[in-house]
């Protein structure tokens, strides 16, 4: 069967990564969450401190960037793809809302994107990739054959964030998650470089009143429509 590019992109907290993983999985394809890349770049500014109060030590995070690796162990019996820099697994620690409330302003510097783009479409060589984010349709694959756009209102996705970041054990505020959703939306679809945006070809999946069974047929529908064509 032939191997395709699928790529998922929208908002902050959609569900996308989980629906990303869920259809890589039963698909056979390769899973690549490339938003942990660019939580990966910032744990590395935040530890080297270039970056605090919402602001970025640009000149020199742009000096380190070729010291930082990115790279992915595969999902192990936790189900979950683990995320390495420099071969350290950060898998967690990129998931704080320290991380969250510095990745956009560390997301909008392009030479950071150019990079992480780069290493992007390696992964994507063989094909028989799905990818999430924010500019995987419209920037990183122009040409991929499937692309989705996720959609739903910050409300839900901050509730939806709330209960996983607590699930983890982080004691986190329902107003302080629901405003990092809304600065980093702002943030992500006004950058000058690849912002946020439905690719024309996208189809999109408003995903407010949907369950996640609901979201995967969907999904499916739509991935066996495609390689039929
Ligand atoms: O998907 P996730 O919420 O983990 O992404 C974290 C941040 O990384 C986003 O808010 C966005 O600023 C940035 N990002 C991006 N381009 C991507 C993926 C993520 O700018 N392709």
């Amino acid at each position: 069967m032939k191997k395709i590019i699928i790529a998922i992109d929208g908002y902050s907290s959609s569900g996308k990564s989980t629906m990303a993983r869920d259809l890589a999985r039963k698909i056979g394809y390769v899973y690549v969450d490339s938003g942990a890349m660019y939580r990966a770049v910032t744990l590395y500014a935040l530890r080297h401190g270039m970056a605090a109060d919402g602001k970025v030590d640009t000149e020199a995070l742009i000096k380190d960037l070729p010291e930082i690796r990115i790279s992915f162990l595969p999902a192990g019996e936790d189900g979950v793809q683990h995320t390495l820099l420099n071969g350290e697994d950060v898998e967690r620690e990129i998931r704080t809302m320290e991380v969250s409330g510095m990745v956009s302003p560390v997301a909008v510097i392009p030479e950071v994107r150019h990079r992480l783009v780069d290493l992007q479409r390696e992964f994507g060589k063989e094909r028989g990739i799905v990818m999430d984010g924010r500019d995987i349709g419209t920037t990183v694959f122009p040409d991929a054959e499937m692309k989705v756009f996720v959609d739903a209102s910050p409300e839900v996705r901050a509730d939806r964030r709330v209960k996983e970041l607590r699930e983890k054990g982080e004691d986190v505020d329902y107003d302080a998650v629901l405003n990092n959703i809304r600065e980093r939306d702002y943030i992500d679809t006004h950058r000058e470089e690849s912002p946020l945006a439905k690719a024309p070809d996208a189809h999109v999946l408003d995903n407010d009143n949907m369950t996640i069974p609901e979201q995967m047929e969907w999904l499916m529908n739509l991935y066996n429509e495609v390689i039929r064509l």
